[in-house]
């Protein structure tokens, strides 16, 4: 697609990247087939083509208007267009650049810009954990309206301590802890089980993600900067072998360190062997030589059950990770019952859900209605945005595969 720069963006760094993904996109329309949004409003503005048209306009001069930034809002940058684009078009990319312009000519309305703000803020607090068990102790006393964020208390049981000489470094990240404090500590004891010490890094906190998609992409950086001040010892050090991500959510945040911290000259070479250590739990695990044998003695220990598995966007299609969890979970004896549209968002999308109730709404149940055709007796998924979105509209268990695994090992 040829495009013609303002001159307000030519000679920039968003502005050259811009145009080269821009360059790319032949006009297609074959991701607009696959974006959910798309499907639910039938506008070509709500699909991935239109929007690349709308970033093209404001990149070559043409105003923002509300309007661009609607369409550009109701994309859950679920990537799932940049899965079925033949042409390799970086759309997640170009719509964080696109959304930063349009910000910058567009001032949020004071109830969005004060619901973004809260929300960055509150989910990066350190008073949301106890805000969380507060409101999990008052559940009966909390809002219809805000019930569904407020999953129920979770025995987190322990977390072994490193005693092995092979260490990887875990991201707590912001909130799961605080909602699931159980995933982070049976990851820790899958691994312990198969030879790998499970650290952390006092200081890292959220990776960023949150500051970043709610235009808050300076405090973002800073973010990250952080995490690599608090995990840089050890790297540096050689003590870590990798980065574990239990959230693809932040998993997919983390592996772009590189890329958005490129320019800073401090922190680039330290940013770029960050997101190159980076790894999904599921990678990790499945390339354990330990694995089989441990599985095949955990097999006998519980009757298969059937599960089905939701893939979130951030990690089939934002990590290009495919299958692997869903692998550790037929080898260990658990039945996976087909689910249609898998490739589909299940609505929750970070802040997205809060920002976009009515879509992200019926996207969940859409997707429910599908995980829940062949009568599984749990759902699983990867990331503990999609797990809490999609646990408060089902009755059906929902949870993060490692936390199943771990439950069967425990009991061999
Ligand atoms: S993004 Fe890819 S699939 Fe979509 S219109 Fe452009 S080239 Fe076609
Ligand atoms: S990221 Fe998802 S919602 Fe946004 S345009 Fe692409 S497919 Fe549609």
């Amino acid at each position: 697609m040829q495009t013609n720069l303002a001159d307000l963006y030519k000679g920039t760094r968003d502005g050259a990247e811009a145009e080269a993904i821009l360059r790319k996109c032949v006009h297609c329309g074959f991701c607009t087939a696959t974006c959910p949004t798309y499907q639910l409003l039938g506008d070509e503005l709500d699909g991935p083509r239109g929007r690349i048209y709308l970033i093209k306009q404001v990149l070559e001069g043409h105003a923002a208007t509300r309007k661009t930034q609607s369409h550009l809002d109701r994309c859950l940058t679920c990537r799932n267009c940049e899965s079925t684009c033949p042409s390799g078009v970086d759309y997640g990319r170009l719509v964080d650049i696109g959304r930063k312009i349009v910000a910058a000519q567009v001032p949020r309305a004071g109830t969005d810009r004060l619901k973004r703000t809260l929300l960055a803020r509150g989910l990066n607090s350190p008073l949301f954990a106890p805000a969380m068990k507060l409101g999990q102790a008052m559940r009966w006393a909390v809002p219809a309206g805000l019930k569904a964020k407020v999953p129920a208390p979770q025995a987190a049981g322990a977390r072994p301590a490193p005693r092995h000489a092979r260490r990887m470094l875990l991201l707590e990240g912001c909130v799961q802890n605080a909602m699931a404090p159980n995933i982070n500590n049976a990851a820790a004891r899958v691994l312990d089980r198969l030879g790998v010490s499970l650290v952390a890094a006092p200081g890292a906190g959220c990776c960023g993600a949150l500051n970043h998609h709610l235009d808050f992409q300076d405090a973002g950086l800073d973010n990250m900067r952080r995490n690599i001040d608090a995990w840089w010892p050890a790297i540096a050090a050689g003590e870590v072998e990798a980065l574990a991500m239990t959230a693809s959510g932040c998993g997919v945040m983390v592996r772009d360190y590189g890329h958005l911290l490129a320019a800073d000259a401090r922190y680039a070479e330290k940013a770029a062997r960050v997101s190159a250590m980076t790894r999904d739990l599921s990678e990790l695990v499945i390339a354990e030589p330990g694995l089989p044998a441990l599985l095949a003695r955990a097999r006998g220990a519980a009757a298969p059950r059937r599960i089905a598995y939701h893939p979130p966007c951030t990690l089939q299609h934002g990590q290009q990770v495919r299958g692997k969890a869903e692998q550790v979970l037929r080898d260990a004896g658990f039945e996976l019952v087909p689910v249609a549209e898998a490739h589909l968002c299940c609505g929750s999308a970070g802040a997205y859900s809060v920002l976009n109730p009515e879509i992200s709404t019926q996207l969940r149940d859409r997707k429910l209605a599908h995980l829940e055709a062949a009568a599984p007796e749990a759902i699983c998924s990867a990331n503990i945005g999609c797990l809490t979105h999609l646990q408060s509209g089902t009755a059906t268990p929902v949870r993060h595969w490692v936390e199943v695994i771990d439950d069967l090992l425990a009991q061999a």
